[in-house]
């Protein structure tokens, strides 16, 4: 059995982007649009380099809303692994959920099993590579992320500096998750101690 590092996409390893017209931050809905977040590269290296899968699991609604198309998908997709690539680093797959309840596009419009937070994305990547859940990790920006990993029983890693309000409804959602880091090379570094942190036992 694996291990693996299933990161969201959005606001973990490309930023968000200003919409103007709803004064509010949206996923990316072209490759125009799609840039990497500093250390991204580094930290994802990192995680092939342990020998862990890096797998991305993303809630991608905007395909059911209409607002991009799969094409535009897929040459986002591109650029992130062409991206990744000159700084060394790879992604060992790549699993969207497309749906939405609301969604204008009938053949994306319904309540599925795979957007977070339900589960369904962790599920199908870990029976595609064989993945042992409880010994895997989630990162994510949201609380749907964390909710989605303690569904699988894997570890969970919350990035950002979460205000109070979020804590308090961690707490009413059973979602807190078991560390915070302020973005995903701090993430990629935890679990680099705890896969081989043997040696820092000593120290206490
Ligand atoms: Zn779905």
């Amino acid at each position: 059995m694996k291990k693996a590092i299933f990161l969201d996409r959005d606001g973990v390893i490309n930023a968000m982007v200003y919409d103007p017209g709803h004064g509010l931050l949206d996923s990316p809905s072209s490759s125009e649009q799609f840039h990497l977040l500093p250390n991204v590269g580094e930290a994802i290296k990192l995680i092939n380099e342990m020998g862990i899968l890096a797998l991305v699991v993303s809630n991608q609604p905007g395909v059911a809303k209409g607002r991009f198309s799969l094409q535009a998908l897929e040459a986002m997709d591109q650029k992130m692994a062409r991206e990744l690539g000159s700084r060394g680093a790879h992604l060992d797959g790549v699993y969207y959920c497309l749906h939405h309840p609301q969604g204008i596009v009938e053949e994306y419009r319904q309540n599925c099993g795979c957007r977070k937070p339900e589960p369904g994305l962790l599920l199908r990547g870990s029976q595609e590579f064989k993945i042992a859940l409880n010994q895997s990790y989630v990162i994510g920006d949201g609380l749907t992320d964390i909710l989605a990993g303690k569904a699988v029983g894997a570890k969970t890693i919350l990035l950002g500096r979460p205000k109070c309000n979020l804590c308090k409804l961690m707490d009413e959602l059973n979602a807190t998750p078991d560390f915070i880091a302020a973005d995903l090379l701090e993430a990629v570094g935890l679990i680099q101690q705890m896969e081989g942190g043997e040696g820092d036992a000593d120290l206490h």
